[in-house]
């Protein structure tokens, strides 16, 4: 089932997510929907309180540049380590059409529970290792626009546009 993508500036998206402790028949479920409304509305990954849920969980396509989606999911992850930093621009299903480069690091390890509920360590770099930072930020109620100046003109301009009454004034 397709899910419908919690935008900007719902108060949700400002929640911390609590650990899955258990990987009930609803996690599953909610995971299955999670990839369906990735792979559906085109995003790199997303996370759990961007479809309503507060859960540690986020869902990635690891081969974006391919044609067939490559879903892994990441729960209650947590960025072991941190290399380098890289400055590229960024996107979020949860604030269409404002792209902004963020500074984040370049290479990361990660850890998290799949599904089978084993522990795994992941070691990437370049896209997929900002994706996987920006989702945790999501996991913890961080948003990108977090990450840059908001006085900066493209976001001010951006956040100015959701809220139509303050323009006016
Ligand atoms: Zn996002």
């Amino acid at each position: 089932m397709v899910l419908k993508i919690v935008k900007y500036p719902d108060a949700i998206l400002r929640k911390k997510g609590q650990p899955v402790e258990k990987i009930s028949k609803d996690v599953f479920k909610l995971v299955d929907d999670m990839i369906e409304t990735m792979i559906t509305e085109e995003g790199l990954a997303l996370a759990a309180n961007q479809v309503g849920s507060l859960y540690r969980i986020f869902v990635i396509n690891a081969t974006p540049r391919e044609d067939t989606p490559k879903p892994v999911v990441f729960m209650n992850p947590e960025i072991l380590n941190q290399e380098g930093t890289a400055v590229e621009e960024e996107g979020c299903l949860s604030f269409p059409g404002l792209y902004l480069r963020i500074k984040r690091a370049d290479k990361i390890r990660v850890r998290a529970k799949n599904l089978y509920n084993e522990n795994l360590i992941y070691e990437t770099d370049g896209i997929l290792a900002r994706a996987i930072q920006h989702e945790t930020d999501h996991l913890n109620g961080i948003l990108f626009i977090d990450h840059v100046d908001k006085t900066e003109e493209e976001v001010k301009k951006y956040l100015d546009n959701l809220h139509p009454s303050k323009i006016n004034k």
